[in-house]
């Protein structure tokens, strides 16, 4: 299989009728951090947003195949403690919710380092799927996983051995495959009448409204509303029941939807209801509220340069906090480099030592820049800006973040 192709229909509802509303240029895979010797051989692929004019699902049609991304795969989730206390407090409000016991089977979907089957708290068998060499990390914390993608076969064989999952979970991951049809038929095989299937992902409207064109990537092929989600449910007799947004997910603020088979006569909350007037209100459907992004992109990015310009103008040199690879596609739209940032810094092992891809800026240890005494960092992880504020060193130390998005500003304690 080749690692580029170009789709030429809507992912969830086979449309043709796809408008272009947002170019990022070229660009190297996000999270395909690099390292010296790589440097020559970095390849870029185009990146760039549609709307589908059927069922108004947003997504890239640039297709950089999940082998090529997710072979050499550096994002370990547990390396966030903010994302840690998040699941924590996400499967716990699971195993209250759904009575979970012992004997019930737990699935996750796309487990990475077993982040999220770490914090479950209930005795029940944890079966992770988890294609990148990370499943290492998780399968020798002593939980079951399949070092595969998830897909109708995955789901056969897990379905054969262990039987029916009371709870499938996909965080971060549901938008970041291709082929959803097998997704979905492997979910249902997987879960019976009563098994709930559980997503969270970035919300679009957040996307739009909070100018977070940062957390578009190759990695991210859908960017999530209901609208087009419970349609493409229907197509596998499933229905979201509940949702409920969250300030704080892997990349800014999430929304979790919770689904189920429409024979399972669980309640439909007033959520999904007031989600969908939401969206309709919003203008999920009107043109008008996509074909406005790039312009809104555009100024920020005008006046965040003007502000990083000014204080290295003011003798002030700059590092970047964090190397999310959503803060890839920011430096490489802004075209930020060495000449203008020194380091970025980051407490991934698997990132020190490289570059950041596109932009070419080395990865040090958060050590090694208190150390330099800088005074201004750009804040590339700027969704965990709370977090930081109140913990980080650089901060504690007298340390001011420019944090670039929804609009650039300087913050300090
Ligand atoms: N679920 C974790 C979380 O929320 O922090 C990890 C999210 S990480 C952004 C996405 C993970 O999904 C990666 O570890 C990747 O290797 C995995 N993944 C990608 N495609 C997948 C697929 N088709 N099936 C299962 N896992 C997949």
């Amino acid at each position: 299989m080749s690692i580029y192709y170009k789709r030429s229909n809507c992912r969830y509802c086979s449309s043709k009728d796809l408008k272009l509303f947002f170019s990022l240029g070229d660009q190297p895979p996000s999270n395909s951090f690099i390292s010296k010797k790589q440097i020559k051989l970095e390849k870029k692929f185009p990146l760039r947003l549609y709307v589908c004019r059927k069922c108004y699902l947003v997504q890239l049609l640039d297709v950089v195949s999940g082998k090529r991304i997710f072979d050499k795969y550096s994002y370990l989730s547990s390396s966030s403690k903010a994302l840690v206390e998040h699941f924590q407090k996400f499967t716990q409000n699971i195993e209250k919710r759904f009575k979970l016991k012992n004997e019930d089977l737990l699935v996750d979907i796309g487990c990475n380092d077993g982040i999220m089957l770490d914090a479950y708290k209930v005795n029940s068998k944890k079966i992770g799927i988890e294609p990148s060499d990370v499943f290492k990390i998780a399968k020798k914390k002593g939980h079951i996983i399949y070092n595969d993608f998830f897909n109708i076969q995955t789901a056969n064989r897990i379905r054969d051995k262990y039987g029916a999952a009371k709870i499938v979970t996909a965080t971060n991951v549901f938008a970041h495959i291709d082929d959803m049809y097998s997704v979905l038929r492997g979910v249902n095989r997987l879960i019976d009448k009563d098994g709930i299937f559980i997503v969270e992902v970035s919300y679009l409207p957040d996307l739009i409204d909070q100018n977070l064109f940062d957390t578009v990537y190759h990695e991210h092929l859908c960017y999530l509303s209901l609208f087009p989600l419970n349609k493409f449910l229907t197509k596998f007799k499933m229905e979201v029941f509940d949702v409920k947004r969250k300030k704080v997910g892997a990349s800014g603020p999430s929304i979790t939807f919770y689904i189920k088979k429409k024979i399972n006569k669980r309640k439909v909350f007033l959520s999904v209801r007031n989600l969908n007037n939401y969206e309709k209100n919003w203008g999920i459907n009107k043109l008008k509220k996509y074909l406005n992004f790039e312009k809104k992109i555009k100024s920020n990015k005008i006046k965040t340069l003007k502000l990083l310009n000014l204080i290295k103008k003011n003798g002030n040199k700059l590092f970047c906090f964090g190397a999310p690879a959503k803060g890839n596609t920011l430096l490489n739209y802004y075209n930020l480099n060495s000449d203008i940032i020194d380091f970025v810094s980051d407490n991934s092992i698997t990132k020190q030592g490289k570059y950041t891809p596109g932009s070419r800026i080395k990865i040090v240890s958060d050590e090694f820049i208190l150390k330099k005494n800088y005074k201004y960092a750009l804040l590339l992880s700027w969704n965990y800006k709370e977090f930081f504020l109140k913990n980080s060193k650089f901060i504690k130390n007298g340390g001011k973040f420019i944090v670039p998005l929804p609009y650039p500003k300087i913050i300090s304690k």
